[in-house]
């Protein structure tokens, strides 16, 4: 990526860079491999609720799926259509469910059966009919790839296998409740497609079970999760929407009259984002020495929450003698750490870096800890 480095001079540092351009072709990529008039794009608002990142996203026309009500909010306030929203979530609470009702989502993606109970008895005290989805935990194994996974059954999310017949019946039964599919999300930053083909054979033989006693849904939703290239982002910029989509297309059983749901997050803004970042010293240990940056756990918190790592880049002096560096953040904690033993051109104070792939679940994961001041933002 060629960064507008003359522009970053100017702006106080640590801050997020988002790539409009890059943002743009990513959405438009993943729209034209749909494929498929009865697939739909809901963007996961989580990984980034930047109204800038947000405006190309509500152009291609897509709906979100949200995970608060707060979100929801930001969702309508941002200018997407309330009936192309869908709400997740283990703990929806009373006044999250009141809200949603009153914009009229789309859909509610209920994860238990007492949060069904509380979704019938507000709709009908509203007056109101709320379209759900049961959000099934299909016991696929993606941790076996070391992924990040929601989708075993020792996980706190969706409805148990084994329960969802009481729950459908429960669903068919409830007032001001209208049940219109079934929902999935196995899991996040999933490189391999095999446990979606997986989750595509359970499907189809979890409609096969329902059609058998006269139960259809207009509607499944497949969740999100597609990986990205963190080691080498300008390798893989878009990620590889083509195969993704495919896997449906040649896996999933879905009827003329059923619509197949998306809830994609960090493939679509993971890479357009970069924390750009200055070198506050260069402190030489007795065998190491350390890069320490401006940027810290609470403005990327991805490396000291899951270990994860982001691509450092040196885009000062890019063509500098390399050196060995940890990058440290200033924060009291010594897990604010960005890389160990990174090999990369000679670093100063003063010098710009740039910690890539970071425009999914960066900037929506900053905290004030240290009462730092939140990131800023600049896109174009
Ligand atoms: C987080 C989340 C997503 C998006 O996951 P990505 O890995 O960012 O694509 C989709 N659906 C649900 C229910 C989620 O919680």
């Amino acid at each position: 990526m060629k960064f507008p480095i003359d522009r970053f001079q100017s702006i106080r540092t640590p801050f997020y860079y988002y790539d409009l351009d890059l943002l743009s072709r990513t959405v438009a990529e993943a729209a034209a491999q749909t494929g498929d008039s009865r697939y739909h794009i809901h963007y996961a608002l989580k990984a980034n609720a930047n109204p800038l990142v947000l405006a190309p996203i509500r152009e291609a026309g897509w709906g979100v799926d949200c995970v608060s009500g707060n979100e929801v909010e930001a969702a309508v306030v941002n200018g997407f259509s309330p009936d192309s929203i869908v709400f997740a979530g283990v703990g929806k609470t009373d006044e999250e469910i009141n809200y949603a009702l009153g914009v009229g989502i789309g859909c509610f993606n209920v994860e238990s059966l007492p949060e069904l109970e509380v979704i019938s008895e507000l709709a009908s005290a509203r007056g109101v009919t709320a379209k759900v989805a049961l959000r099934v935990n299909p016991d696929i194994d993606a941790h076996t790839h070391h992924y990040i996974t929601t989708g075993l059954n020792e996980n706190k999310f969706g409805i148990d296998l084994r329960m969802l017949d009481d729950v459908v019946d429960k669903a068919l039964a409830l007032p001001g409740i209208k049940l219109v599919g079934l929902h999935f999300h196995i899991g996040s930053q999933l490189t391999d497609m095999e446990p979606y083909r997986m989750l595509c054979d359970k499907i189809n033989e979890l409609q096969a079970h329902f059609a058998e006693k006269g139960i259809t849904f207009s509607s499944i939703n497949v969740g999100g999760g597609l990986g990205i290239n963190y080691e080498n982002p300008d390798a893989d910029p878009i990620p590889d929407f083509k195969s993704y989509f495919e896997i449906f297309r040649e896996n999933l059983e879905l009827g003329e009259n059923q619509q197949l749901h998306f809830e994609l997050g960090r493939s679509i803004v993971a890479q357009c984002g970069s924390l750009i970042s200055r070198v506050i010293y260069v402190k030489k240990g007795v065998e190491k020495q350390f890069a320490i940056i401006d940027a810290g756990m609470s403005d990327l918190l991805r490396p000291a929450l899951y270990g994860a790592h982001h691509k450092i880049e040196n885009i000062s002096s890019p063509d500098a003698k390399e050196e060995v560096y940890d990058v440290v953040g200033p924060i009291c904690e010594s897990s604010d750490v960005f890389g160990k033993d990174e090999k990369l051109p000679a670093l100063h104070r003063g010098s710009l870096v740039a910690l890539r792939s970071a425009g999914a679940y960066g900037e929506t994961m900053a905290s004030r800890y240290n009462l730092r001041a939140l990131p800023s933002s600049i896109a174009f």
